[in-house]
């Protein structure tokens, strides 16, 4: 039997909607699997833009070093050929993004406008105002909207992933979903799935992060075989407004503008970029620390460097008021300023009741981002074994991963700007490579056993049972709460060995307790509680590997950061965290693999010198990459 050209796609976020357009481009049927309505997805927060090499304001900019700042920006840790090949490609990318009529910015002659971000000298960042998230995530519904008109994508809103169906060669034949009005779980055929589930922060409860970013899409992959990488790098943003509920984002590319201080103090010293000992500005006069600390960057400096300096300036006790915050200036801001920020303020003055246009806002780092996740295979274009292997796919057969949910392309840290360009460029390039899995496909899911499907249907039905069947007297959500203490505390900014022992008892105690929750609903009727409960599984098991992982990783690099190991360690580190999941184990297993540095030389990251075309040199890459748009 022909294999049918028809696969899922878990998630309607940049990632998985560039995947569902680029597959019906290639004739694929595409059944899109989403938990909220597909233009809810938290790729609609996204504020401040998208990156690309596109060099509108003549500044030498250039798609390599675009490449060798995601590189080094991510402390070494990202597979080379992912990002150059991304970086490549993000000019044409926003070339198509124009076209598809995405309402970016312009200059006064009418071309894009671009402005900075943070790590880069550059104005690399293309953006619409302070929503572009919501503008790119539009432009793209639109899109796939007309191959839902001509039949080639269906459309299972509110319906969550729950389980993938593998057959008895172990290879991706479906899914199990459930339709979250009433709780129904349902089964879902194709020769192929793809998974773009987006972050985790809302395992930390309060974060940028919506709530329904929980991970526990991976949670469950991972629960079924599928490896998970480099869990223990999660991004801390410097600029979040702290609130009881949840924290609120204000962009990065404010710090472009906005002068970030506290009140100074002489008595006390910080060590700056060079490593020397510097005192805290001048007693009771404004200290522009991270302009005092790195002297080309300033407030631009990556957000693991901003935040690390944030904590460490309010640990001095410096924050402002005696609290943990410091001071995001935009009170200098003119007219035209203040008019492309608006949305970010209003937020702000929402929230807090102060104006930021009148007084300096408050803020402080929070959970944003989560720079691991499934591990994929990518590939290189010059890799003998390049037709035999297909980027994207996890160890499990036919189950590919994009976007914020896959590790390869951020490493250690994440540029802002980058990773909506990473979602659009995973979802292209996945599109293709499934036309090349499904030709290799012999069997169709059509030849595969019933009764295989009908198996992991029945496992999903047990458990749905089992959870609503307990009769225990812990609630769920004081699990959660207590499970976000244990995170926020040991797994964030500053990381400690005794914490982080502590943290992975106090997780599989939670484990234990889970066991014993009650429902207080126990309706087949919009049951939040329940849907929440089934999550949390999930979210246990990633929350004992992002632990774990920092753990064992005893360096300091990029977003995890260790005062007892305060030095990078290329020796011992230079890897790859990879854990797996066995049932007989209390902890995840985890071993460490190879980074692919095959390009770039690795070397000390710091911010001193401006890159430049000149000072790189490109001679290992190949001069003809595939352009994917
Ligand atoms: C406040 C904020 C501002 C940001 N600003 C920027 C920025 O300016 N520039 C930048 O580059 N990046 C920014 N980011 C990061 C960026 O927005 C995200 O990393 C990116 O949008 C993630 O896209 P995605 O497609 O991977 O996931 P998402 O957009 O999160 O989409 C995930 C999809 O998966 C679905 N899903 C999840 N689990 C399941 C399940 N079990 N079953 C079915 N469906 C499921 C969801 O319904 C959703 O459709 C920002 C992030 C935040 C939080």
């Amino acid at each position: 039997m022909a294999v049918q050209n028809e696969v899922i796609v878990v998630g309607g976020g940049l990632a998985g909607l560039s995947a569902a357009m680029r597959l019906a481009e290639h004739g694929i049927f595409v059944h899109l699997v989403s938990l909220t309505k597909v233009k809810r997805s938290h790729s609609v927060c996204a504020q401040g833009g998208i990156n690309a090499a596109v060099n509108l304001k003549n500044e030498g900019d250039s798609p390599y070093i675009h490449a060798y700042e995601t590189i080094k920006g991510g402390d070494f840790l990202a597979n080379q050929p992912q990002v150059v090949e991304m970086c490549l490609a993000a000019p044409n990318i926003i070339k198509m993004l124009d076209r598809f009529g995405c309402t970016f910015n312009r200059n006064m002659e009418g071309g894009l406008d671009v402005r900075r971000f943070g790590g880069t000298t550059f104005n690399r960042t293309v953006y619409c105002g302070s929503s572009t998230g919501q503008q790119l995530l539009y432009a793209l519904d639109e899109q796939v909207r007309r191959y839902e008109v001509k039949g080639l994508v269906k459309k299972y809103e509110h319906h969550e992933f729950m389980r993938l169906i593998l057959d008895e060669q172990g290879v991706a034949r479906g899914i199990v979903m459930m339709d979250h009005y009433n709780l129904k779980l349902e089964i879902l055929k194709a020769n192929a799935v793809i998974v773009g589930s987006g972050g985790l922060g809302f395992m930390f409860k309060k974060s940028t992060n919506s709530t329904i970013c929980t991970g526990a899409a991976n949670g469950r992959l991972f629960m079924q075989g599928m490896e998970y990488a480099n869990g223990e790098f999660i991004q801390i943003h410097p600029t979040s407004i702290p609130g009881h509920d949840k924290l609120r984002l204000m962009t990065e590319t404010l710090r472009g503008f906005a002068r970030v201080w506290v009140y100074g103090d002489e008595t006390k010293q910080i060590k700056d970029e060079n490593g020397q000992w510097i005192p805290c500005g001048k007693t009771g006069e404004r200290w522009y620390f991270l302009e005092d600390m790195y002297k080309l960057l300033g407030n631009l400096v990556p957000r693991d460097i901003a935040a690390r300096a944030i904590h460490q300036v309010c640990e001095l006790g410096l924050g402002v008021e005696g609290r943990k915050q410091v001071y995001l200036d935009c009170t200098g801001f003119d007219e035209t300023l203040v008019k492309k920020f608006f949305s970010v303020f209003e937020i702000y003055q929402k929230f807090t009741g102060e104006d930021p246009r009148i007084k300096p806002m408050k803020i402080y780092p929070g959970v944003h981002y989560t720079m691991g996740g499934a591990y994929v295979d990518y590939p290189a274009e010059e890799d003998g074994d390049r037709h035999l292997r297909f980027k994207y796919m996890t160890n499990l057969t036919g189950c590919f991963n994009v976007g914020e949910s896959q590790y390869g392309i951020h490493g250690a840290n994440r540029l802002g700007g980058n990773s909506l360009i990473s979602c659009i460029f995973d979802g292209l390039v996945v599109g293709d490579e499934i036309v090349n899995y499904l030709h290799r496909l012999v069997q169709d899911y059509k030849e595969i056993s019933e009764e295989i499907f009908e198996k992991s249907l029945a496992k999903e039905q047990a458990f749905k049972h089992e959870l609503m069947s307990k009769k225990g007297d812990e609630n769920i959500h004081q699990l959660h709460e207590e499970l976000s203490e244990i995170l926020v505390r040991d797994c964030t900014v500053v990381r400690y060995n005794e914490g982080l022992k502590k943290a992975i008892e106090g997780i599989k105690r939670i484990k234990e307790r889970y066991k014993n929750i009650k429902l207080d609903d126990t309706s087949n009727d919009l049951n939040q509680t329940f849907i929440f409960a089934n999550q949390f599984k999930g979210m246990l098991e990633i929350a004992l590997v992002i632990a774990k992982g920092a753990l064992l990783r005893d360096e300091s690099r990029g977003g995890h950061f260790k005062p007892d190991y305060p030095e990078r360690d290329d020796h011992n580190f230079l890897k790859h965290t990879i854990a797996a999941y066995d049932p007989d184990q209390p902890e995840p297993v985890m071993s460490f693999r190879d980074v692919d540095v095959r390009y770039f030389s690795v070397a000390k990251r710091d911010y001193k010198k401006k890159v430049t075309l000149e000072s790189l040199d490109l001679s290992k890459i190949p001069t003809h990459l595939p352009a994917y748009v």
